[in-house]
């Protein structure tokens, strides 16, 4: 779905080497095959990271895919896997489960794995029934992050400084953030049921919360050392309109700022 990606692929600095953070949402065309298209086979991805399992990031044919066809280890938080317990995803967890490959994770920490410095941290969304802290997995893989889903001021806290700054290595040069919608404001008067509009606010990313962030000093740093910054998982309506509306939201911000990034989307 454009402006929607939900799987990322990282490349390491110095390997032959991938990572994987969740699997795509792209019905049509396989794990493998788009894959291919960059000219990257699962020989070469050496971990794989799923932020939850919603099915738009976590989709049974590209986890039957890692789980028969690769051979690392598939990261998944121990929160987010006790909570998705619908029936849609049996199949999944039982693949998961098979692979011996899966490493179930405290909800936040760092560890070193293989080539990878990996990074994560808890947000609120609901895999199945209510929200839940920790029903969605933030991480930080070498230079990159990807939020998953979730609401963006739980993730930009001074408890969370050490995830934006890694204590070794180069600094956060990619963010892949949820960013559903613009504003509280905006999200009233938009036509969608109420109940949607209650777990947006819960649940998401708002445009207007990553503004703050922007000009908040602690993360100041961040955003100069920030090259990249992909807003993904657009939910309001007209999404192409909506993509220009927050880059020049952005954009405007770096201006002023004096940040370098660019924003960019996956069309
Ligand atoms: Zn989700």
């Amino acid at each position: 779905m454009p402006y929607a990606s939900s799987g990322f692929v990282i490349k390491h600095d110095l390997e032959n080497e991938y990572a994987l953070v969740d699997l795509g949402n792209a019905p049509d065309v396989s794990l493998e095959e788009q894959l291919k298209g960059w000219g990257i086979s699962l020989e070469n991805i050496s971990l794989v990271a799923l932020t939850h399992l919603h099915s738009d990031h976590a989709p049974p044919a590209g986890i039957r895919t890692i789980t028969e066809s690769a051979d690392c280890p598939i990261l998944l938080s121990q929160t987010g896997w006790e909570h998705q317990g619908d029936e849609r995803v049996v199949e999944m967890k039982s693949l998961l489960e098979k692979s011996g490959r899966m490493e179930l994770l405290d909800s936040a920490g760092e560890m070193e794995c293989g080539n990878w410095s990996v990074s994560w941290r808890p947000l609120t969304h609901a895999v199945t029934g209510q929200p839940v802290f920790g029903g969605n997995t933030a991480f930080r893989i070498n230079t990159v992050i990807v939020s998953g889903d979730g609401p963006i001021w739980e993730l930009f806290t001074e408890d969370n400084k050490p995830f934006f700054y890694p204590a070794q290595g180069d600094p956060v040069r990619t963010m892949a953030v949820n960013i559903a919608h613009l504003s509280l404001e905006d999200l009233k008067l938009q036509d969608y049921p109420e109940e949607r509009k209650k777990r947006w606010r819960e649940e998401h990313g708002l445009l207007e919360d990553l503004l703050k962030t922007m000009v908040d000093p602690q993360f100041n740093d961040f955003y100069m050392n920030l090259k990249t910054l992909i807003p993904t998982h657009i939910r309001r309506r007209m999404r192409e309109e909506s993509a220009i509306l927050y880059k020049n939201e952005i954009d405007k911000i770096c201006a002023e700022q004096g940040f370098g990034l660019k924003v960019v989307f996956d069309v």
